[in-house]
């Protein structure tokens, strides 16, 4: 089959998105054909602005429109307790259910030997200068509940405790192996509630 150099392109950028195999990508692509131009220029154009508008707040990591995270600007948030998170992703999950008023801290992932991926690599080194400070009284470990989200959650502890800080871990109301972003905002703030010392 003979598909137009510029098809075929656009399906193979498509096809390097999370979630989207080939078929998807060509289906994208092919209902991007009929799309009208202003859409798709529309589309485009919220693609490119992400990128320029949105970057890391300089404090939690977490994305941010500004230097600072519309969170780390807020001055009634709970400045003595951080909970530390995965991805980004996972701050605007625990912010939907409305549970939670203090900080957060953005590892960027976690520790994972087999992946070659070591505290060096995520932002650990910010976590600690963060608690070093004596503002902060206690952090709130929500790494996912896997092998590796617990075993950083167990490295951090380690680390903090030190600190003269409070480490706890949210609760196991989430299923072992799951990922925060697909458990419900109940079920988050269950966990966040009934959070254990580590
Ligand atoms: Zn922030």
């Amino acid at each position: 089959v003979n598909i137009p150099a510029h098809l075929d392109a656009l399906i193979r950028e498509l096809s390097r998105l999370p979630g989207i195999g080939p078929k998807s990508a060509s289906r994208i692509a092919f209902h991007m054909l009929k799309m009208a131009q202003g859409d798709v220029e529309h589309l485009a154009r919220a693609m490119t602005d992400l990128k320029e508008a949105i970057s890391a707040c300089s404090v939690c990591g977490s994305i941010s429109e500004g230097s600072l995270c519309p969170v780390c600007s807020d001055p009634a948030r709970e400045a003595s307790l951080i909970c530390v998170v995965e991805n980004a992703k996972d701050v605007i999950t625990i912010e939907k259910t409305g549970e939670y008023r203090g900080l957060y801290h953005v590892l960027g992932g976690v520790i994972s030997p087999l992946d070659g991926i070591g505290p060096e690599d995520l932002a650990v080194k910010g976590l600690l200068s963060r608690c070093s400070g004596g503002a902060v009284g206690e952090v709130v470990i929500a790494t996912n509940p896997t092998i590796e989200g617990d075993a950083t959650a167990l490295y951090l502890a380690r680390i903090l405790k030190p600190l003269g800080i409070r480490v706890m871990r949210i609760a196991r109301g989430l299923p072992v192996g799951s990922d925060l972003e697909f458990s419900d905002s109940a079920t988050i703030a269950r966990s966040m509630i009934g959070r254990v010392e580590l």
